[in-house]
This record gives structure tokens, C-alpha cells and sequence, in this order.
């Protein structure tokens, strides 16, 4: 088969390798549409995120759909034809944090394209059996890769408690933060104001479930906005000051966006409010709430793909990305 790696020069290849055999709880899956995700893209661009170093090839792509055409020797082999949405993770099974339901926290997760495990720009992945998620023909493939994105809005969702008239500021417009707008009005916020400087992308919000948008390059408004929640999908220091302001007591802060490891708080305001400031990592049992929305619950997901690629244009969808023109790139590893 044919895969397309980065290379530790941070060059691009398409290299020929085995087709991979399914372990015993494995499923082989044909894959059909892979999202560009950031992460993707600062492999690409600085080959390292944090401690993890891209020194050897590695293939990219963790937002992956296809279809299942082998299996191990302990699934099923009704489940050959199957189309699934592919969760890319594999937790120890009896980690702490697994057997607490968490496993998104196992510290021996083996997380697609993060090095040294390899992602989805490829024509064939294995996968465990139950993150394998099968997928209703309402749901493309497109669709079906971008459940991975949807997931990382549905954990940050589900943290922000959001419910019935919450009112939501989300920090940032790219992919996630359209995810979560989307999935903010389908969790029934009823004001869900994004922040965005790039003003494409604030229009584009509009598009995608924000009843307002914030340019926060402007003056600051007199009065601060009271909401219930607010999540930040930039990683930007001043968005995520500006957002902890604009709570209402007893608020709470999800920040899921990377950018500096440390900033300034404004302690105070934290105190007096009585604020809940939480992280998310990833995501956990997300996937069929996910498929829920995207099948039945107005979530389109199809509408965030900007454009597509095939596995020799894995560079030009990764630079395409990191335009900020472009919502989603995806690339199809067995189109010609
Ligand atoms: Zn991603």
C-alpha cells in the first residue's frame, strides 16, 4: 500500500509499506477521508509539538472514516463492510484512568500520528474493534472522519455544562471553534458569541451556529458579557483573558486551545466569581453522542470541508490549512 510520511527534514514522501494484519481485537480498515488537523500541521511546520519529536518518518492524519475489510481473529467477521468513523486512540486497558472511564488521561496512550504511532494519510489502518465506530449512510465519509473534530467540541461541551438558554463565548473560529459552535446550539445555548480576529472566519461563524460575533482587536464593550461558559479555541493569551473577564459568577472556562504553556490570571475576578477553570484532553466516550448529532441532530458536518486531496498532495492540504481561508482540508488516500 501506499502511505505518505514526513520525513524528520520535514520533506514529504509517499512511501510503498505492507499492508498492515489486524491484531486479534483489531479491525483492517480501507481508509476513505482523512481531516487535516492544526496538530497535523505543526508537525509539518516545526516537527515537534512539545515533547514529541517527529525523528523518524511518520505518517500524519488522525481524522479518519472508511470502511472495514478485514478483522482479528477474536471480532466478528459480520462487521466486514461495515463504514466506521475511526476513534485514534488505544488506552491500556486497566490504567487507572481507562477503568475510570477516562481513558482519554491514560498516560500510555498510543494516539494516532503523534510519534512514533503512525496516522491515517494512508491507504489501509488498523484499529481497535471498539474504536471502530460504525457509521449510518446518513453520515459521508467526510462527515464521518470530521466526527473526530466534533468529539473534541462534544468534551469541551459536556465540561461547559452547557444546557437549554446557556449563553457561550467561544474564543476562535477555525475548525474546532465552528465545531463548537455548532455543537454549543445543538446542546441548546441560545447566545453563543464567537471571538475571532480573521475577519473571513468571523463571517464564516455566522454560517456555522454564532448568534454574534466579537472582533476582539476592537475596543473592549463598557459592560462584560455575563456568560455562562466560556471556551477557548484560540491558545491565545488575550482571548483567554478577555473570556475569563466575561464570565458571570460562578462561570466556567474550558480552555482546549494550544498556545503558550504559562500565562498571567486574573486571580481576583477568579476568587470573587467563584470561577471553574478546567482543561480537556482529546476526548472519551464521545463518539456515539457524536454520530447522534451529526446523523439527526442538524449537525453538517460536510459543510466545513474546504477542499480535497489525494495522498501525493498531502503537502499542499497541509499548507492549505494553515491558511486561515480554508476550514478543512481532506485528504483521500485511495482516490487517484
Ligand atoms: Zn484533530
Amino acid at each position: 500500500m501506499r502511505a505518505s510520511v514526513l520525513l524528520p527534514d520535514r520533506t514529504l514522501a509517499i512511501e510503498e509499506r505492507p499492508v498492515p494484519i489486524p491484531e486479534d481485537d483489531e479491525v483492517l480498515v480501507r481508509v476513505s477521508s482523512v481531516g487535516v488537523c492544526g496538530s497535523d500541521v505543526h508537525y509539518y511546520k516545526e516537527g515537534r509539538i512539545g515533547d514529541f519529536v517527529v525523528d523518524a518518518p511518520l505518517v500524519l492524519g488522525h481524522e479518519a472514516s472508511g470502511t472495514i475489510c478485514a478483522v482479528g481473529s477474536r471480532v466478528p467477521s459480520s462487521r466486514i463492510g461495515e463504514r466506521v468513523s475511526i476513534e485514534p486512540q488505544r488506552p491500556s486497558p486497566l490504567s487507572q484512568s481507562t477503568l475510570a472511564g477516562r481513558y482519554n488521561l491514560d498516560p500510555n496512550m498510543r494516539f494516532f500520528a503523534t510519534p512514533p504511532v503512525d496516522g491515517a494519510f494512508q491507504e489501509y489502518v488498523t484499529i481497535q474493534d471498539a474504536f471502530a465506530h460504525r457509521v449510518p449512510d446518513t453520515i459521508s465519509d467526510d462527515a464521518a472522519a470530521l466526527l473526530e473534530p466534533l468529539s473534541v467540541a462534544v468534551a469541551a461541551v459536556r465540561k461547559a455544562a452547557l444546557g437549554p438558554g446557556s449563553r457561550v463565548l467561544i474564543a476562535g473560529a477555525g475548525p474546532i471553534g465552528l465545531a463548537m459552535a455548532l455543537t454549543a446550539r445543538a446542546y441548546g445555548a441560545v447566545e453563543i458569541i464567537v471571538a475571532e480576529v480573521d475577519e473571513r472566519r468571523r463571517h464564516a461563524a455566522h454560517d456555522f451556529g454564532a448568534t454574534a460575533t466579537i472582533d476582539p482587536t476592537a475596543e473592549e464593550p463598557a459592560t462584560p458579557l455575563q456568560v455562562d461558559a466560556f471556551i477557548d479555541a484560540s491558545g491565545a493569551t488575550p482571548a483567554i483573558r478577555s473570556g475569563i473577564l466575561a464570565l458571570r459568577p460562578a462561570g466556567v472556562a474550558v480552555l482546549v486551545g494550544m498556545g503558550a504553556r504559562e500565562i498571567a490570571l486574573p486571580l481576583a475576578v477568579i476568587q470573587n466569581r467563584e470561577l471553574v477553570i478546567t482543561g480537556t484532553f482529546r476526548y472519551a466516550n464521545t463518539w456515539q453522542t457524536a454520530i447522534s448529532l451529526a446523523s439527526a441532530g442538524g449537525i453538517e458536518l460536510d459543510r466545513l470541508v474546504s477542499a480535497h486531496y489525494s495522498l501525493d498532495q498531502v503537502q499542499e492540504a497541509l499548507e492549505a490549512a494553515a491558511r486561515p481561508g480554508t476550514i478543512k482540508s481532506v485528504v483521500q488516500p485511495n482516490s487517484v
